[in-house]
Formats: structure tokens, C-alpha cells, sequence
């Protein structure tokens, strides 16, 4: 895996201004609409959706290298790795999510069977352009994960065969299990790690799972994203990440959004922002230009004398509010340019002009 402050040219104590400031002009070299290379847009804004999130950043700063090793396959392209399911579970679970993450990368303190568990979440990421956040997108993805195991409908026995009480847990479901730190020992009442919980096993196991009742398999989803949506929010779907062992509950999927920059708008929540540039004489009599709105062009009104710089409001013109009614506005910023490359003529006129306003 690249290291997120190299691809950002950074050092690693660097301000999140900082930070921000290297990811804009590298995204403006970069970007696929300047004839930038894609790929490289795709780590810079990777990188950057890590390290401008403080909390993102400090994980990424703590357990890079574990991060690195968790890591599978690629960090885009709508797969999944350990890497993102670190983010997930922080995202998602609060201080236990942060067990999770501490059991799966030092392992705990017992074997996978032991760690009893509902299904793994996944994350995936999702590219959009400000268009698609305006109107809202549909995405199919597609997923390598755990599924319920067809043949056994995730109970783990064979058909026809009989389950029998659980000899590790006599039954009950749950068993106590002892742990010890420095002077202290403590015990707790966890769900048995041989049945799940359901205090029975198969007299057979599942030829199909093995008796784990999942089995991996590809899905493809279809995932609908909300209008409004902002770059960095997480549309979480619950009951979709992994399937859980013996029909426990499966884990999450959460979908990190990630709005691609535009050419012309730049975005603060709902409102959008760009820049005009008008000649001077638009500036001292008025005049009405067109401007760029998300779907089209509407008429902007330059009332004379115009100062530059001023700020026109668009009503409107901005993004759709998520979850909510109405919609932001379009700010347009004026900037008068300064005439260079000045035809004889045109100084002449200047110079008339000059005369007539000293
Ligand atoms: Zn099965
Ligand atoms: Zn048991």
C-alpha cells in the first residue's frame, strides 16, 4: 500500500491546512477532466479521504503498518480488505467497535473459533460525481463475502441429520470463560464458541460449509444513494456485510461516498460556489451574462457598477438538502479582468476614456 502522506508529498507532522492545501493542487494537476492520469487522482483523493478526517488520520497514523499487513486487495474498485473494515467498525461501533479492531489485529486472545462473533462488516467505496449527489445515483456493486450456506440454510447440519446437545456448553449456550491480567483473574459468561449460542450442534456436519453455515460467495447489490449526499458521508446497510457463523446475525455494509471534484463548483455543504470574470465596461454599465448552474445556464444580472469581487446569489442553484426540503444556493463570484494585449485602437479608446473620467 502507498503511504497516504507520500502520495500527498507531505511529511507526517503536517497541519490538516496543510494538508488540505497539497491535496488541492494535486487534485487540480491530476484531475482526469485536465488530462491528469486517473489512477493518480484515485490514490490522491484516497489518501486525502483519510488524513483530512482527524480521526481517520490518527488511526492511519498508529497502525499504518498493520493497516498495510490487513490490507488484501486494492483499496478502490469497490473490493473490501481488513483495511476498511478497521474504518467501518470505528465508524460504526463506538468503543466496541474499537474491541473488534483491537481483537482482529492482535489477535485477541484466543483462535478464530474461540472469538465469537456475529458476521464481519465491509466497506466499499463509491465514486459520484456532484451531479449524481445532486440528483441521487444508483450503484450495483458486487461483493466476494460470506453468505448463509445454501445447503444447510446456515444451520451447519446436514439435512436429514439430528442435532445433538453442544458438548462444550452442556446445552445452555453459553459457557464461562476465565482470563487473567497481572494479580487480577476475572471470569465471564460469553456465548459458547462450538455452537453459537444455540446449545445444539449437527450430528452431521454440512458437507457444503464445512458445518460453519456460510459459504463465500459473489453478490451484486444494488445501492441506492440519496440526493444531497456530501463527499466523506456513509450510507450503511444494515444485515449486508458478512453472514455470521451457524445463522448468527450478519455484520454491516457500509458505503463511503466519495463526490469526485468538479470542474466549475466547488461545494461547502449545500451551497455551491464559482467564479466569473467580466471586463470592466460590463462592470460600469451592467450587463446580463449566463452562468453555469449544475443542469444548464441561467441568466445572472450585472447591475452597473459593479465592484469586483462581489458575491451574486443564485437562489436555489446549489445542492438538494439530504433528507431534507428545499435546496441551497449557487454563489457567484464577480472578478472585472484587467484588459491585456491591447489593440491601437483599443488604447486609443482607453485613453479617451482616461481623459474623460480624470
Ligand atoms: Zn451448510
Ligand atoms: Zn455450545
Amino acid at each position: 500500500m502507498d503511504d497516504y502522506y507520500k502520495i500527498l508529498g507531505l511529511e507526517k507532522n503536517v497541519s490538516p491546512e496543510e494538508i488540505k492545501k497539497a491535496y488541492r493542487k494535486l487534485a487540480q494537476i491530476h484531475h482526469p477532466d485536465k488530462g491528469g492520469d486517473p489512477e493518480q487522482f484515485k490514490k490522491i483523493n484516497e489518501a486525502y479521504q483519510v488524513l483530512s478526517d482527524p480521526q481517520k488520520r490518527a488511526q492511519y497514523d498508529r497502525f499504518g503498518k498493520n493497516f498495510e499487513q490487513a490490507q488484501g486487495g486494492g483499496f478502490g474498485g469497490g473490493g473490501f480488505s481488513g483495511f476498511e473494515d478497521i474504518f467501518a467498525n470505528f465508524q460504526g461501533g463506538g468503543f466496541s467497535g474499537f474491541e473488534d479492531v483491537f481483537s482482529d489485529i492482535f489477535g485477541g486472545g484466543g483462535t478464530a473459533r474461540s472469538r465469537h462473533r456475529a458476521g464481519r462488516d465491509i466497506s466499499v467505496d463509491v465514486e459520484i460525481t456532484l451531479e449524481e449527489a445532486a440528483r441521487g445515483a444508483e450503484r450495483e456493486i458486487s461483493l466476494y463475502k460470506t453468505v448463509k450456506c445454501p445447503k444447510c440454510g446456515g444451520k451447519g447440519a446436514e439435512p436429514g441429520s439430528k442435532l445433538k446437545t453442544c458438548p462444550t456448553c452442556k446445552g445452555k449456550g453459553r459457557v464461562e470463560q476465565k482470563s487473567s491480567a497481572g494479580f487480577f483473574s476475572f471470569s465471564q459468561v460469553v456465548n459458547c464458541p462450538e455452537c453459537h449460542g444455540r446449545g445444539e450442534l449437527a450430528e452431521k456436519k454440512c458437507s457444503q460449509c464445512g458445518g460453519d453455515g456460510r459459504v463465500k460467495d459473489k453478490v451484486t447489490l444494488k445501492i441506492k444513494i440519496p440526493e444531497g449526499v456530501d463527499n466523506g458521508q456513509i450510507i450503511s446497510l444494515s444485515g449486508q456485510g458478512e453472514a455470521g457463523a451457524l445463522g448468527t446475525a450478519a455484520g454491516d455494509l457500509y458505503v463511503n461516498i466519495h463526490v469526485l471534484p468538479h470542474r466549475l463548483f466547488g461545494r461547502r455543504g449545500e451551497n455551491l460556489y464559482q467564479r466569473k470574470e467580466i471586463n470592466f465596461v460590463q462592470a460600469a454599465l451592467g450587463d446580463k451574462i449566463e452562468a453555469d448552474v449544475l443542469f444548464g445556464k441561467v441568466d445572472l444580472k450585472i447591475s452597473p457598477g459593479l465592484e469586483s469581487g462581489t458575491v451574486l446569489k443564485l437562489k436555489g442553484k446549489g445542492m438538494p438538502r439530504l433528507h431534507g426540503r428545499g435546496k441551497g444556493d449557487m454563489m457567484v463570484e464577480v472578478k472585472v479582468k484587467t484588459p491585456k494585449n491591447i489593440s491601437s485602437k483599443t488604447k486609443k479608446l482607453l485613453e479617451e476614456l482616461g481623459k474623460e473620467l480624470l
